[in-house]
């Protein structure tokens, strides 16, 4: 099979400079940059340090969409502010809500473009998944993101600006942190390749992080990624966060098909990468995700490669029942099938979590993201077809 991957990563990246008639958004911008802003509006320099902790604070503490809310500084000052930047969040078009209570955003950003947000509550927790990008250059053929073409990589602002959505309506600002927190773990598993974008991922994350911010732990986000081998390395450097692999198929033959990027960095170079992740450790252990595929990847004997695979790095499986979108060819493994599968894989002693479809009644489910754009593509089914006939 010939190689037909889009691969481009960082083409799509937006520069950083303002978009004329746009007044410069603060969101997003690291602390050293925050300063720079300032600096060239004429904050003396000795004001400078305290000024970006008290807007920082106001805008990832207390949750400000003003510069007028912002009143423990002067008058003039936030007058100065409002003739120069903007906080500017992405827009909400729609916010759904499923039954599970399961909420999904739909966003719109600069250039009119849509990304989706889905927040997921549990009991001991709340997890947002965040896009990283505008559809994704990859075409895994079970996913309906992957039908979408990229339109462009999401900046800081816009991926950070998910997060405060979501603490705007679940009116989470200004709380005590701790384990009582709605949003307490991001996931980077909506739209988009995280390691396609990953200087403006690594930007927003560290924002996410910082101490006196929105504070979340490095432990509590979790990026997932279909295997870009540079860019993982780069991220455990950078980010230091928690890794998720879409691992989905246990035979170079099968991976190629079900997650094209294994054309170009094959199963054993991704172990390998994988094995070198930072800070490894049965308190800190890689995610493999496996989409359970009725006939595809499903046998037992794939369950047996799989875990000798994975032999020896601290790993859980995280088996992610197939979620059906229209035409995508494919159908869910059956219940018994995925419960057997699980089984072998935890005998094997990896804990095997079944991830629960959450918000499927408004799509929101894992793989179901997308937004209007289409692109035509080779369909699922046919390449389904191919991976049977191997
Ligand atoms: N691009 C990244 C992150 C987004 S996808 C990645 O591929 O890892 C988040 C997870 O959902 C991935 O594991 C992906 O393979 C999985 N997924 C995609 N489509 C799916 C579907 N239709 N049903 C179930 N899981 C799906
Ligand atoms: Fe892109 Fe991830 Fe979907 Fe693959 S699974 S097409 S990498 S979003």
């Amino acid at each position: 099979m010939t190689s037909t991957l889009p691969i481009t990563p960082d083409v799509m990246t937006i520069p950083r400079k303002p978009i004329e008639g746009v007044l410069p958004n603060l969101i997003g911008l690291q602390r050293a940059s925050l300063s720079n802003a300032l600096a060239e509006i004429g904050t003396p320099q000795k004001q400078i340090k305290m000024r970006v902790a008290q807007i920082w604070s106001w805008i990832y503490v207390k949750g400000a969409r003003s510069f007028d809310e912002m009143t423990n500084l002067s008058k003039s000052f936030r007058e100065t502010l409002i003739e120069n930047f903007s906080i500017t969040r992405p827009e909400i078009i729609t916010r759904q809500i499923s039954k599970d209570g399961t909420r999904k955003y739909l966003l719109r950003v600069t250039g009119g473009h849509e990304l989706e947000a889905v927040y997921i509550p549990e009991t001991d927790r709340g997890t947002l998944c965040i896009s990283s990008q505008i559809g994704c250059t990859l075409t895994c053929t079970f996913c309906h993101t992957g039908t979408q073409k990229l339109v462009r990589n999401l900046t800081p602002a816009e991926i950070v600006g998910q997060i405060l959505i979501a603490r705007d309506d679940l009116e989470e600002w200004d709380k005590p942190t701790g384990d009582k927190r709605l949003v307490s773990n991001i996931v980077l598993m909506g739209m988009g390749e995280p390691l396609y974008n990953t200087d403006n991922v690594r930007d927003a994350m560290l924002i996410a992080m910082d101490n006196e911010g929105i504070a979340l732990s490095r432990r509590r986000i979790t990026l997932s990624t279909s295997g870009v081998v540079p860019e993982i390395i780069r991220a455990g450097a950078e980010i230091g966060c928690m890794l998720a692999i879409s691992f989905h198929a246990t035979t170079d033959d099968v991976r190629d098909v079900l997650v094209p990027i294994n054309r170009k960095h094959k199963i054993a170079e991704l172990l390998d990468t994988c094995r070198n992740y930072p800070r490894l450790s049965n308190s800190e252990r890689i995610t493999f995700e496996y989409v359970m595929l009725k006939n595809v990847n499903d046998t037992d004997a794939d369950a047996h490669r799989l875990v000798n695979l994975i032999s020896g790095i601290p790993a859980k499986i995280n088996l992610i029942p197939f979620n059906p979108w229209p035409g995508s060819g494919y159908e869910r493994s059956d219940w018994k099938r995925i419960e057997a599968f699980g089984d072998i894989v935890n005998k094997a002693g990896y804990a095997s979590p079944v991830r629960r479809p959450r918000g499927e009644d408004i799509m929101a489910a894992c793989g179901q993201l997308k937004s209007e754009t289409q692109r035509a593509r080779k369909s699922a089914k046919k390449m389904a077809q191919e991976v049977k006939g191997q």
